[in-house]
């Protein structure tokens, strides 16, 4: 499938980040769009070392072509699609994402502006702009959570991903390609935005 390689590739590059330990992360591309088919990783992959029969083809909620169980957050996937249009939809574990997740929770997300790298955010030309990032509390209920992030996205359309509450950052692209992009992107600020609390006493 054609679709694989490139989630491999993010795999290996979010692996050598530390955003995917354990078995955590998922990353799909849409392969067609009517019929809605997902190029989609297994389920229980280790994300750094995927081989393309962790690439499964998933459509009409079930699994078309392939071993084994999609993600169990594959409904998230569908629904961000489906929302946004996206060609890709990638899903990491970072600590950083993990904890502010957590710290900003009661907001209901978090604001970032001010960054130089809000630039590499779609469609965002200045440091100025303001991302809102959502913050969703965390549910292993999928079909539930699903419709929770379809109201999130209808709620905020400007936004590029959003956070689950102690679990992770979800963003999306056109394009795979864009999607790694906007990983490294939100990833970068969402560290950026944590360690500049712990180094706030350096203003003083
Ligand atoms: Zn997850």
């Amino acid at each position: 499938m054609d679709a694989a390689q490139p989630l491999i590739a993010a795999g290996r590059r979010f692996d050598a980040r530390g955003w995917v330990l354990g078995t955590s992360g998922n990353f799909s591309a849409v392969v067609s769009r009517d019929p809605l088919r997902l190029a989609i990783t297994r389920s229980g992959t280790h994300k750094g070392e995927l081989t393309p029969d962790d690439i499964l083809e998933y459509g009409d909620g079930v699994v078309l072509r392939g071993e084994g169980s999609a993600s169990a957050e594959t409904a998230l996937h569908v629904e961000i699609v489906r929302a946004r249009g996206a060609g890709a939809v990638m899903h990491t574990h970072s600590i950083w994402s993990t904890l502010l997740s957590h710290r900003y929770a009661e907001d209901g997300g978090l604001a970032i502006s001010g960054y130089e790298m809000l630039k590499g955010l779609s469609g965002i030309a200045s440091h100025e702009h303001r991302e809102w990032l959502p913050i969703l509390e965390n549910d292993q209920d999928m079909p539930r959570l699903a419709t929770v992030a379809a109201q999130v996205l209808a709620d905020h359309p400007e936004c590029h991903g959003f956070l689950l509450r102690r679990h992770g950052l979800y963003t999306w692209g056109a394009t795979p390609a864009e999607a790694v992009r906007h990983v490294e992107i939100l990833e970068f600020l969402l560290e950026s935005v944590a360690r500049s609390k712990e180094t706030a006493s350096w203003r003083s």
